[in-house]
């Protein structure tokens, strides 16, 4: 499980994310949901390493990371932009992941193999990002991600940059592959239906605070202030 206890990222006079607590259980969607600059993707960084926060700790599984390098912590994530290698094949940008990890050719291969073909892109592997639509590419990088075989996977808006139908498509396909191999993951959408769809618990933000942690049908029936029940959008 991953906690994070009282975080708080500052940038200089600005309060990004202000003592957010919570607990994220093994094997559970989570999805950060809240309006833009409520500080999800800071959380996120803060999580995986690429933030330093300003005051709180990060654990997994009781263990403190806060000072951990990002390599080191065993997490994935994929943003919204893809970030792939241009100049390299889709095999080579997800091969490129499992380098560090001294693994045989033999396993690498297979696990891409494997990996490719769950995501529906083995037909893709020799093409370059630039040769592929946005679904496929957002496919690699989630190929990028899984190869690894996380505990923890982090997404930051995955879908945003696709067109409905395919959001939708790929969406089916990523609760599927997370009933599948039930990685923890946080998951962080703009996307209210994306968010009541896929997620076992939602934490509802604003200006860097919690507003509410439940179940999104809870968050919908039973908002616990004013700001979630306009912002989920219920009648209450
Ligand atoms: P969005 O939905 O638009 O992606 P968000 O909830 O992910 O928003 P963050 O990116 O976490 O929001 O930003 C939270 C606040 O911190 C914003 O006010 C943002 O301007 C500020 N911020 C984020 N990164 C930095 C940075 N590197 N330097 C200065 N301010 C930053
Ligand atoms: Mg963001």
């Amino acid at each position: 499980k991953v906690e994070l206890t009282d975080l708080t990222k500052k940038f200089d006079d600005l309060v990004a994310v202000n003592g957010v607590s919570l607990t994220v259980k093994d094997g559970e969607f989570l999805t950060l949901v809240g309006p833009s600059g409520c500080g999800k993707s800071t959380i996120l960084r803060c999580v995986t390493g690429l933030e330093v926060p300003t005051s709180g700790r990060i654990l997994f599984d009781g263990k403190d990371v806060t000072d951990q390098q990002p390599q080191e912590r065993g997490i994935a994530m994929v943003f919204q932009n893809y970030a792939l290698y241009p100049h390299m094949t889709a095999r080579r940008n997800m091969s490129f992941a499992l380098e560090d990890e001294s693994l045989s050719k033999a396993e690498i291969e297979s696990r891409i193999s494997e990996t490719a073909e769950m995501l529906g892109i083995g037909d893709h592997l020799d093409q370059i990002p630039e040769e592929l639509s946005g679904g496929q590419k957002q496919r690699v990088a989630l190929g990028r991600s899984l190869v690894r075989n996380p505990d923890i996977i982090l997404m930051d808006e995955p879908l945003s940059n696709l067109d409905a139908k395919l959001r939708i498509e790929l969406r089916a396909e990523l609760q599927k592959i997370h009933q599948e191999l039930e990685t923890t993951t946080v998951y962080v959408t703009h996307d209210q239906e994306e968010a009541m769809t896929m997620s076992d618990r939602i934490v509802v933000l604003n200006d860097g605070e919690i507003q509410q942690v439940s179940s999104p049908e809870a968050a919908y029936n039973r908002p616990e202030n004013r700001f979630v029940a306009d912002f989920i959008g219920s009648p209450g």
